[in-house]
């Protein structure tokens, strides 16, 4: 069953690369927001820990995804939580009608849902300076990617995600709690659309 993408170690790398920038998240949020974004990040991430430890043995590609849905639908607050659980949800449904592995035309589903699903609820556009700058081109890439291996699909999504990140930092924020700053906040990348990054960077290592 694991000869495609191991989404639970996949999940492993995403939470050990939230804790490990949790506190420039943080840094960011703090310029940017209201400075919870790391913890937040980092109690879904958390949240979603024992619920991947209780999958003992070989599980699909949906479950992990699953689990983290879950824990960000349920448990996480502000607005980054809700958001990541829709993402991890369409991923988590596009991997269960993808058989035992994941594969890219599944990625790519998944993640067009969830995109379409984080602008129907949270309203923004590309250009508003949220996790949709991030996501956006990370979905392009993955689109355009059909026919490669997951892993050279992901690869071109978290590069396609970090160019949107670096295009943040240029961009007035028209949404959320960096919306207050308005001018002021120009310069700093905004910390949603690295979450958004880190999530698909750190599925490098867990393909094989
Ligand atoms: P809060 O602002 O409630 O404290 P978080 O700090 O958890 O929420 O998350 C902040 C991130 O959420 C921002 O960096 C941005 O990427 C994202 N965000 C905020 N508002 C929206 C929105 N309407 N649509 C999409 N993403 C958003
Ligand atoms: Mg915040
Ligand atoms: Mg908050």
């Amino acid at each position: 069953t694991f000869d495609g993408l191991r989404t639970h170690d996949w999940m492993r790398r995403f939470a050990e690369s939230v804790y490990a920038t949790e506190a420039e998240l943080t840094a960011l949020d703090q310029q940017a927001g209201d400075g919870d974004f790391g913890t937040n990040l980092a109690a879904g991430v958390s949240a979603a820990g024992p619920l991947l430890d209780r999958m003992g043995g070989p599980v699909g590609p949906a479950e992990p995804l699953g689990a983290m849905a879950t824990a960000f639908l349920d448990e996480i607050g502000g607005t980054s939580g809700p958001l990541f659980g829709l993402l991890f949800q369409a991923l988590s449904r596009a991997a269960a009608g993808s058989g035992p592995t994941l594969t890219t035309a599944a990625l790519a589903e998944g993640a067009t849902q969830g995109l379409a699903a984080i602008r129907r609820v949270g309203d923004a556009s590309p250009g508003d300076k949220t996790l949709v700058d991030a996501l956006t081109p990370a979905v392009a890439a993955l689109r355009a990617a059909e026919g490669a291996s997951p892993a050279t699909a992901l690869a071109a999504a978290a590069d396609g995600a970090w160019q949107g990140v670096r295009d943040t930092a240029s961009l007035t924020a028209r949404m959320g709690r960096a919306s207050y700053l308005g001018e002021r906040a120009s310069g700093i990348p905004d910390p949603g659309a690295v979450g958004v990054a880190l999530f698909f960077a750190s599925a490098n290592g867990a393909v094989r």
